[in-house]
């Protein structure tokens, strides 16, 4: 199977590849050059860019020698500055620290600014024909469609699987040519949408296909975003010792709990500016939750309290027969016999 795809990729790359001018050196400037303009950029959109930068600067001592603006105005248009502050900065490593000369190892070339694993897998093959898998968004896609597989690529299981897999598959006597290849394959014939597989070369053999997933393939876990969530408890205490507490309601987190009446500020800023003169009792308590991330205070002080906020008083040994998170008694555990002697 790995025979057969290798040969297939390559042999379709020799006759649909794009004739890209920086498939026409192993200069590694040229190719560093080329990867870094084309991280997060479309080819169409780069291309004039590679152009631009190879005529003014030819070499790794001519952008080296450049002013970080001359680079930056050159680099105008493309987004993600730090990609053009980052190319400037590693031409100067590379002139101060390897006489010029592009370091030719993996390993160094992976501790160079700007340079991840998948640009230091490409110079390395690309430049000195090194045995280095890339693994992209197109080597991911066509992995994924071709073998069938369903473990999400944005996993930490799924990177490791496909990464073992690219390298396994890549042909060690032609690297450069292997790693081109199956890049192209996936930029031009294994689409994302639409892929051309009337004309693919390893329809017989496709898994995505024959089990009608392409359409599923690759897939990817949605990362669902960490909330961030602000609060200030007000500890509130009656005549008779008794501190106050609210039920939380429907549609939120801890519904039906009790805890102290509850501040909730939008950002960081708002919260600290509420707190200025306010008497605390402990720190900062921060509570994770599966997707929110809690910074709770605890104050003594008067709850300016919500025309809907319903207030009752508990002694604390009533709070046996009333829930409350998990954050209220961590505080109540270690901070109970504090919030009795501070005056209120
Ligand atoms: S048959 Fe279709 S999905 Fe499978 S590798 Fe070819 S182009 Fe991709």
């Amino acid at each position: 199977m790995f025979d057969e795809l290798r040969k297939a990729l390559k042999d379709w790359y020799k006759v649909h590849h794009r004739d890209l001018p920086w498939r026409h050196t192993n200069h590694p400037y040229a190719i560093w050059l080329s990867e870094i303009i084309l991280q997060q950029t479309r080819v169409d959109q780069g291309l004039p860019y590679y152009n631009r930068f190879i005529e003014r600067f030819p070499s790794i001592n001519d952008l080296a020698n450049a002013s970080e603006q001359e680079v930056l105005n050159l680099w105008q248009g493309l987004g993600y500055y730090s990609r053009g502050r980052n190319l400037h900065a590693t031409a100067k490593c590379i002139v101060d620290n390897y006489q010029g000369k592009f370091p030719s190892t993996y390993k160094e070339l992976i501790q160079l600014k700007g340079i991840g694993p998948y640009t230091a897998a490409a110079i390395a093959s690309f430049a000195y024909n090194l045995p280095h898998a890339v693994v992209d968004g197109n080597v991911y896609r066509v992995l994924s469609r071709y073998f069938g597989i369903e473990l999400a690529i944005n996993s930490s299981e799924g990177e490791r699987l496909f990464k073992t897999l690219a390298q396994d598959l890549l042909d060690e006597a032609q690297p450069a040519l292997h790693n081109q290849a199956i890049m192209e394959f996936g930029a031009l014939q294994c689409k994302p949408v639409s892929p051309n597989c009337s004309l693919c070369p390893v329809v017989a053999t496709c898994v995505a296909l024959r089990e009608d997933k392409i359409a599923q393939l690759p897939h990817k876990v949605k990362k669902i975003k960490t909330k961030q969530r602000f609060f200030v408890y007000h500890l509130v205490r009656n005549a008779k010792n008794q501190l106050a507490f609210t039920k939380r309601k429907p549609k939120d987190i801890w519904e039906g709990l009790f805890e102290f009446p509850l501040l909730e500020f939008k950002s960081e800023a708002e919260q600290i500016t509420f707190l200025k003169d306010k008497v605390q009792v402990g720190a900062a308590y921060k509570h994770i939750l599966t997707h929110q991330k809690i910074t709770a205070y605890f104050i003594i002080d008067n709850f300016p309290a919500a025309a809907d906020t319903e207030v009752i008083y508990l002694d604390l040994a009533d709070l046996e027969y009333h829930p409350i998170p998990r954050l209220i008694d961590k505080f109540l555990n270690a901070h109970r016999h504090q919030i009795f002697s501070v005056g209120q």
